[in-house]
C-alpha cells in the first residue's frame, strides 16, 4: 500500500492570525474525523512555520512542510533559508520545483537538483514538482516534457534518496485556472511517470512513490481523481485555505 498524502501549498497568503485560525480548525477536524490511512501536510510560507509546528504538535499523521529552501547548507546568503534550519523548526517536506518557482525565479533543473540534495541531507523529504504548460500539452508532447523534468532531476538521485521523494503533477494549465485534469488525464500521466520511474529507479521504488495531483482540485472534483489507481492524493493550492474543503480533500480517498 502506498502512502496517501494531502498537502496544502498556501503559497504567499494569510496573515499569522489567518494562518493560526486555520491550522486549529484543520488539527481539530483531522482530530475528530480522523480520515483513514491519509497523511496530511501543511505547506505555510516561511513566517508561519514554527507557529503552525506549535499548533500542530503531536497530531499523528499531521506533518509541516515549506514552499522551498535554497541549495547551500549555510552562510552569507542574505534572504534565503536552508533545508537544514527548516528541519530544524519541525519541518518534515519541502515543495520543489514547483512552476510558480520555475517560471518567476527561473529555477532550472540544475539548481533544483542541487536543492533536492540538500533537502534530503538535512531529512526533509521533498514534494518534487513537475508540469507542461498548455502548449505543450495541445502539442501532445506532455508525457515526454514530464519526463524530461524529472530526468534532469529527481531520477539522478540514488535508490535511497529517491524512496524519501514525492511526485506532485501540476498540468499548469490547471493551476490557479478552476480547470482541472480531468481524472483520466491525471492517470495517463501518473501511469507514464510511474513507468519512467521504474526504468529508472527500479520496480520497488515506482510501487512505492506517491504521486500527487495538482491544480485546481477541490472537495468537489477529488474523490473522482483520487480515485484512479495510480493518484496518491493532491497538492492544494486555493482550497487548502478553506479549512472544510481541505478536510473533505482529505476525506475523498
Ligand atoms: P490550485 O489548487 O490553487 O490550483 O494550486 C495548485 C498548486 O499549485 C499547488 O501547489
Amino acid at each position: 500500500m502506498r502512502e496517501k498524502i494531502v498537502a496544502g501549498n498556501w503559497k504567499m497568503n494569510l496573515t499569522f492570525e489567518e494562518g493560526q485560525k486555520l491550522t486549529s480548525e484543520i488539527v481539530q477536524m483531522f482530530r475528530d474525523e480522523n480520515p483513514a490511512g491519509v497523511k496530511l501536510v501543511l505547506n505555510p510560507p516561511f513566517p508561519h512555520l514554527y507557529p503552525v509546528k506549535k499548533l500542530i504538535g503531536d497530531t499523528a499523521n499531521v506533518f509541516l512542510g515549506a514552499q522551498n529552501c535554497y541549495d547551500k547548507a549555510s552562510g552569507a546568503y542574505t534572504g534565503e533559508v536552508p533545508a537544514a534550519m527548516l528541519r530544524s523548526f519541525g519541518a518534515s517536506f519541502v515543495i520543489l520545483g514547483h512552476s510558480e518557482r520555475r517560471a518567476y525565479f527561473g529555477e532550472d533543473s540544475a539548481f533544483l537538483l542541487a536543492k533536492t540534495k540538500q533537502a534530503l541531507a538535512a531529512g526533509l523529504r521533498p514534494i518534487f514538482c513537475c508540469g507542461e504548460p498548455l502548449e505543450i500539452r495541445e502539442a501532445d508532447t506532455h508525457v515526454a516534457f514530464v519526463v524530461k523534468q524529472l530526468e534532469e532531476t529527481v531520477f539522478q538521485l540514488s535508490a535511497e534518496e529517491f524512496a524519501q521523494v514525492v511526485i506532485a503533477y501540476e498540468p499548469i494549465w490547471a493551476i490557479g485556472t478552476g480547470k482541472t485534469a480531468s481524472a483520466e488525464q491525471a492517470q495517463e500521466m501518473h501511469a507514464a511517470l510511474r513507468a519512467e520511474i521504474a526504468k529508472a529507479q527500479g520496480q520497488a521504488a515506482a510501487d512505492a512513490c506517491p504521486i500527487l495531483y495538482g491544480g485546481s482540485c477541490n472537495a468537489e472534483n477529488a474523490s473522482s481523481i483520487f480515485a484512479k489507481a495510480d493518484v496518491d492524493g493532491g497538492l492544494i493550492g486555493g482550497a487548502s485555505l478553506k479549512s472544510r474543503d481541505f478536510i473533505a480533500i482529505a476525506k475523498s480517498f
